[in-house]
């Protein structure tokens, strides 16, 4: 028997998740294994014998060591590790390998690593500039779009959001299907940055394999800057990221594919396949932060901007000597400077930008003055009326006389819509008073929606500038072929979870289901590349979940019924739902709170507080003010817009009905659709619309809260591989078989292992190399691994122990670790 090698492992810890550990031997009750000396994360690493701070020894528990324990895949005969750029390729594939493996390479300046076809990008927060030169953009582009190579070539390049840029620009020019590249990851992670870094990409693959001159059509260009715009109106400083995105967006980049002579194509010095336009839908604002932000936060930085901007009195002279803290909804800030410039500075990009998509002149003023409104809004005040408590009066006179004259709405309508609400019944029309604080919640609310739809008319009017309807305008849309990408909030889960929670995360679901549905057929392809049967694949899927939220009696369902009752409630939601859904194994009951309630989604469980849900769910604005924002003569107030979606686009000028304000609209009560349905509407078009692309997944990964270099934190970021389905994924890949090898390395590792008298090899001289090896590996396997053999008693065969394919060889659980012990010291 060959003598036993070092075990190099993984044990469970409570405060580091997993720590590698070399196990030393048993006794009957106790593991003797070395753990790192460590002090922090940062010293911690998987580096076999070699860990900076050195071993000390330590005893586990048997019982725990068995239960914590995952073989350490990594490391070499003389204890070194070996990372790898494809996690693919990692013989134990759990997660943490995962962690240790991505550790490394992020430590090692390397943020991208490649699990099969997906990239998990672990946010450098530094800009590593050599990986993102044109040097490097044209190499990915020149090998993975324009050369015909034998193989994979990607298994000669180090892993990079380029590649997944350029599989798309090559899936839609040679393979003709539109594409689409999904990205996900916390607030922070780097979503909107590798959005933008592939869109560029993608843009520059068209240039041709020889081209790397980096001019740019002004389509392009008009494509590219739409960014900034909308991250001048949808983004905002958080505590977790400078730069956030408070809002989902899907981007829409169509090429024109010229003649369809693709093979013809191919030989051509330069694509025929060229971007012609972009459009983009946005989902779920965070409109709540136009009225309330913490104070290490900000609004959108669009308010910023423009209280900065030198020309500010252009837009309203009345601006001339304000300041953030001029406005109670801005207020004030720590910081003027958002990636590395002035806000100042941004309000100049954001207005040439603007003028480029066409919006100058009396669109810029109408667009800015309604930004302007809505701060005005926030410094109106009310106080009790003297005669009657119930009653308000507007105390901010001044404030208001110059909103009102803003808006070019009377002030006596104005007033009386934001201190009255018209009631109606069946028979009569009445009007009740509002107190103070009803008041400010009608002008807070009233804030938020003209944000809204000042936000909405911005991506239209992008739209309308950049998609390419607009520059062919012979086409149809079915002309064009798609790279759709997806940069959307990740899942969510807090101490508190509201209704924006849910909505968040029932996206999250539904994206989950979509990518285990691709993964599965990924490892379904896998198998057939590999000539192995399929019958073993199972996996967990979350069509439950989906159901208890979207299904006929689901939260979805409940919610919206008790929206529409007179008055409807909060807690008789819940009781409902709970009711309607006792069968559900994902609800359950909050027994403390009864307000609260709690999912088990495929990324854990999360509590909600179902306080607000009726309310943020109908968020209509009351009539009366609705009627008043009619009257103005600033078009995104007046015209009266169907927020549901920005898909339907038109690009049509208001009429001069529009312009006049008319109120078009009956007065009547008609049901609005709530913030659920829609917003239900806009995922399921989204799922239609990703259902008919072929998608590439980007996870990103934020590897510590500090915003910093280097440092990796150990359970935020597995919590993070968990919700990105990157553990479930690699379950899934690995549910038949754990383990996997290339058949040249087990052949080379394990062939001490076999007697070639006892166990032949089939292979013949006359075979290809990668045949030998797999008949070599097939008598070297069956030897080998004869001592874990095991009858079945049904069949009265043994069970699959191992399955060697074309290129690879694969184990089901435990065989691969008898194996490494199996080796005799010394290779
Ligand atoms: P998200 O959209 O996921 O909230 P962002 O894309 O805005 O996150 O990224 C947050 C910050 O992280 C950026 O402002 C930038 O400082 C940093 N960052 C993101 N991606 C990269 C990258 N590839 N290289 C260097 N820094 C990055
Ligand atoms: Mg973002």
């Amino acid at each position: 028997m060959a003598e036993r090698k070092t075990q190099y492992c993984f044990i469970r810890d409570p405060e580091f998740a997993w720590l590698p550990a070399i196990k030393e031997g048993n006794n009957n009750t106790h593991a003797q294994v070395k753990v790192p000396q460590y002090k922090d994360e940062q010293s911690i690493v998987c580096d076999g014998g070699k860990t900076a701070k050195g071993w000390e020894e330590d005893e586990v528990p048997l019982s725990d060591y068995n239960k914590g324990v995952l073989p350490m895949q990594n490391v070499n005969a003389s204890g070194d590790l070996k990372s790898f750029p494809d996690m693919v390729n990692l013989p134990f594939l759990h997660e943490a390998g995962i962690l240790y493996n991505l550790k490394d390479r992020h430590g090692n300046g390397k943020p991208y690593t490649r699990t099969g076809d997906i990239i998990i990008a672990v946010n450098p927060f530094q800009w590593f500039k050599e990986i993102y030169t044109e040097k490097v953009r044209s190499r990915y582009a020149r090998i993975l779009v324009w050369e015909n190579t034998e193989g994979d070539p990607r298994s000669q390049m180090e892993p990079h959001v380029y590649e997944t840029s350029a599989l798309s620009y090559k899936g839609l020019a040679f393979d003709g299907g539109d594409q689409s590249i999904l990205v996900s990851g916390e607030s922070g992670a780097g979503k909107t940055e590798t959005v933008k870094i592939c869109m560029n990409h993608i843009a520059s693959c068209q240039q041709g394999p020889r081209s790397s001159s980096s001019e740019m059509s002004p389509v392009v260009q008009r494509v590219l800057e739409s960014n900034p715009l909308l991250e001048a109106f949808g983004n905002a400083k958080t505590v977790r990221n400078d730069n956030s995105s408070r809002f989902g967006k899907y981007i829409q980049l169509q090429f024109d594919k010229g003649d369809k002579g693709q093979q013809e194509f191919r030989s051509r010095e330069k694509a025929t396949c060229v971007l012609a336009g972009s459009k983009c839908e946005a989902y779920l604002l965070e409109k709540n932060r136009v009225v309330s932000h913490e104070a290490a936060e900000r609004t959108f930085h669009i308010f910023y901007q423009i209280v900065a901007a030198k020309d500010k009195s252009k837009y309203w002279n009345k601006l001339a000597g304000t300041t953030n803290e001029s406005f109670r909804f801005v207020g004030k800030t720590d910081t003027d400077t958002i990636e590395g410039m002035k806000d100042a500075d941004h309000f100049a990009n954001t207005v040439r930008v603007l003028e480029e998509i066409g919006v100058s002149g009396d669109r810029l003023m109408t667009l800015m003055q309604a930004i302007i409104i809505v701060m005005q809004l926030g410094n109106i005040t009310f106080v009790p009326d003297s005669k009657d408590d119930d009653h308000s009066v507007i105390a901010s006179q001044r404030e208001f006389s110059d909103l009102c004259e803003l808006m070019c709405v009377p002030e006596a309508s104005m007033e009386v819509a934001l201190t009255e609400r018209t009631m109606k019944t069946r028979n009569e029309t009445y009007k009740v008073p509002l107190n103070p604080a009803k008041a400010l919640e009608a002008t807070e609310s009233f804030a938020k929606e003209i944000y809204g739809r000042a936000f909405l008319w911005l991506v239209r009017c992008i739209n309308d500038a950049t998609a390419a309807e607009i520059n062919y305008k012979s086409g149809t849309m079915s002309d064009f072929g798609i790279i759709g990408l997806l940069d959307i909030f990740g899942f969510e889960s807090f101490v508190r979870n509201r209704f924006e929670q849910l909505c968040i995360n029932y996206c999250n679901e539904k994206l989950q289901q979509k990518f285990t549905e691709d993964i599965f057929r990924s490892v379904q392809e896998e198998y057939e590349r590999e000539g192995i049967p399929l019958d073993e694949i199972k996996y967990d899927d979350n069509t439950d979940v989906l159901d208890l939220i979207e299904g006929k009696t689901g939260l979805l369902a409940m919610l919206n019924e008790e929206c529409v009752r007179p008055k409807g409630a909060d807690m008789a939601f819940v009781q409902k739902a709970i009711a309607a859904n006792k069968k559900s194994p994902c609800l359950f009951e909050n027994k403390i709170n009864r307000m609260g309630f709690g999912i088990h989604h495929y990324a854990g469980k999360v509590m909600y507080d179902a306080e607000g849900f009726v309310d943020s769910n109908q968020d209509t604005l009351p009539t009366d003010l609705a009627d008043a924002a009619l009257l103005s003569s600033n078009e995104i107030l007046a015209k009266h817009m169907n927020n549901d979606s920005c898909m339907n686009f038109t690009g049509k000028a208001p009429s001069d009905e529009d312009k006049k304000g008319a109120p078009k609209r009956a007065k009547s009560n008609i049901v609005a659709p709530t913030v659920w349905t829609k917003y239900k509407g806009q995922l399921m078009s989204l799922m239609t619309m990703l259902k008919k692309t072929n998608s590439r997944y980007i996870r990103c990964i934020k590897p510590n809260k500090l915003k910093k270099p280097v440092i990796m934190e150990h359970m935020s970021a597995i919590e993070q591989l968990r919700c990105a389905g990157v553990v479930a994924a690699v379950t899934l890949s690995r549910s038949a078989f754990p383990n996997r090898l290339e058949n040249s390395v087990v052949r080379f590792k394990f062939w001490q292992l076999w007697d070639p008298d006892r166990f032949p090899s089939k292979a013949t001289s006359s075979m290809q190399p990668a045949e030998k090896a797999r008949c070599d590996c097939e008598a070297i396997l069956t030897c080998a691994l004869k001592p874990l053999e095991e009858i079945n008693p049904k069949t009265g065969k043994p069970y699959t122990i191992f399955v060697v394919g074309k290129t690879r060889s694969y184990f089901k659980m435990g065989a691969l670790e008898f194996l490494e012990s199996h080796r005799s010291a010394g290779l």
